[in-house]
């Protein structure tokens, strides 16, 4: 059985086999390798290398850092079939939509090629007679990232390229469900001719992810996964004094107004419901329908085209939505269907009768459709992470506002319609962080920045373009004075511009 291994100091670590997790291809649901989980030692030794290797790295000129990321990029656009085949074979996403979130990281890699232009601070000059006054940013030191399985490739790049182009060390702790891209990607790193020790990957599970927390020497942590896990990684990582940005889970509402054009709002709403098998973190999981009329219009349109949709193995290119994850992923998400069913909510489409010939194992539900959702239910309350859209009735956008500002998360949200007045209103009053106006899955630009509020972020700075900047690094401001000689004269008072 094949062992994925850690990647510590620019080669490949095999550990003491003691701790191993089973990796799985969720097509067939067989397990095809075994990965090393990280004992507290093996984190160390990653901390350490990163640690030793920090000092040059920071040191390098901005321009030649940025050089580093300029071959990266190009080796990630040559790599970029193979990337997507190691995803969709350990994640179970269809192959076009492992290149999609390929795409979505290179262009982080892009911003980050940008860094001497970003890491640019103020001068001043004259604040004073004869004194400057300059403001600059330098890296933190040893930067962590934990990530979680549905993006395997593009949640720890909105990390780890700006983290490593703004002079740091990182130490990535990837999902221990699909391990196997972070190691292709550390290869990358090291042909593009990123030194030994500055990208480093630990594999592992709670043990890993315990011993990142209370490292003394790792500076940062950025985390993204499930709520529950987000806050227990703010709370300890702050604890122990470290920068922490977390981010976690969510329920995504999409409000259709009666007077959206609903066939593209059909459209948009089975892509964002059901695509990658409906886990992404801005998937579209909710959709709240504005007047009874907009409510009928939406259920026939979305289950004509869900009902076309072929569920089938990630690699099959006649597939159009992958396996979920794992068989406890499958398991839970059945269940959650079983207690919508139970709660009263109408089931119009049920995925769980989805069948794979010749994959009776692998891990597949099919698009699943609830209508006459309440908010009191379990399947509004929770986020599911599978292919399974609820649509909620309201009377008006005042309702739906409420209701998706009573909802604890805040990652993303939509809006249908054709009032330009009904968008502003939405896109003023609602607590999200990311927002779409007729688009579904509103997820920002490389040079923007990435992040929710309420219980879907944990921490100040988002992810990603400036704020990723400054998350991973500190500012200073010096304020100098170059004397012309002249007489000595002592001042208590304090200084100000006179
Ligand atoms: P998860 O929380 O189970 O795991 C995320 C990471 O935390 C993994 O590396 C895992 O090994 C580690 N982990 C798991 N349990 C732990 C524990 N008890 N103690 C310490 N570490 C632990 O999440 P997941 O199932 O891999 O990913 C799906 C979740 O991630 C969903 O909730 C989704 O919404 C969320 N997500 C959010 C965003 C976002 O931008 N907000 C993006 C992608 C995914």
């Amino acid at each position: 059985m094949r062992t994925i291994n850690h990647w510590i100091n620019g080669q490949p670590v095999a550990t003491s086999a003691e701790r191993t997790g089973a990796v799985y291809d969720p097509a067939t649901g067989q397990q095809t390798a075994q990965v090393a989980y990280a004992t507290g030692e093996d984190v160390d030794a990653a901390v350490r290398a990163a640690q030793a290797a920090f000092p040059a790295w920071r040191d390098t000129s901005v321009v030649k850092r940025a050089r580093v990321m300029f071959r990266f990029l190009d080796l990630l656009q040559r790599n970029r079939d193979e990337l997507a085949r190691i995803i969709a074979s350990e994640h179970g996403k269809v192959v076009p939509d492992a290149a999609g979130e390929i795409q979505r990281g290179m262009e982080v890699v892009e911003v980050a090629t940008g860094i001497p232009q970003l890491l640019k601070g103020d001068f001043s000059e004259n604040v004073s007679t004869e004194v400057d006054c300059y403001s600059i940013r330098q890296p933190i030191g040893v930067a962590a990232g934990i990530t979680p399985f549905n993006f395997p490739i593009m949640v720890p790049m909105w990390m780890h390229p700006i983290a490593i182009a703004c002079g740091n060390a990182f130490v990535l702790k990837p999902s221990e469900r699909d391990p196997s891209a972070s190691l292709r990607v550390a290869e990358l790193y090291a042909e593009a001719g990123l030194p030994d020790g500055i990208f480093n990957v630990v594999h592992g599970d709670k043990v890993a992810v315990d011993a990142i927390l209370d490292h003394p020497d790792i500076a940062s942590v950025s985390f993204v996964g499930s709520t529950p896990i987000a806050r227990y990684i703010y709370e300890r990582g702050t604890s122990s004094g470290k920068r922490v940005q977390a981010l976690g889970g969510a329920k995504n509402h999409a409000i259709v107004m009666p007077d959206a054009d609903m066939d593209s709002a059909a459209d948009a709403l089975v892509s964002a419901a059901y695509g990658s098998t409906g886990q992404r973190c801005m998937a579209i999981s909710t959709a709240v329908a504005v007047g009874g009329k907009a409510g009928d219009a939406l259920i026939d349109k979305v289950l004509e085209r869900a009902g076309r949709l072929r569920t089938g193995p990630g690699l099959d290119p006649s597939s159009d939505m992958g396996p979920l994850v794992t068989g406890a992923a499958r398991d839970k998400v059945s269940g959650l269907i079983e207690t919508g069913v139970n709660e009263g909510a109408k089931l119009v489409l049920d995925g769980r009768d989805v069948r794979v010939d010749g994959h009776d194992e692998g891990f597949y539900v099919g698009p699943t459709l609830f209508d006459e959702v309440r908010p009191h239910m379990e399947i509004y309350k929770q986020e599911i992470f599978g292919p399974v859209l609820i649509v909620l009735r309201v009377a008006d956008i005042d309702e739906a506002i409420g209701m998706i500002n009573d909802n604890p998360y805040g990652n993303g949200t939509a809006i249908f319609t054709a009032n330009g007045a009904a968008a502003r209103k939405f896109q003023n009053e609602v607590q999200v962080g990311m927002i779409g106006v007729n688009i579904p899955i509103p997820v920002p630009m490389a040079f923007y920045s990435f992040g929710g509020w309420k219980d879907s972020l944990f921490g100040d700075l988002h992810v990603h373009g400036p704020e990723g900047v400054a998350f991973y690094t500190r500012g200073k401001v010096v304020t100098t004075r170059w004397p012309v000689p002249r007489d000595s004269a002592v001042e208590l008072g304090f200084p100000t511009s006179r």
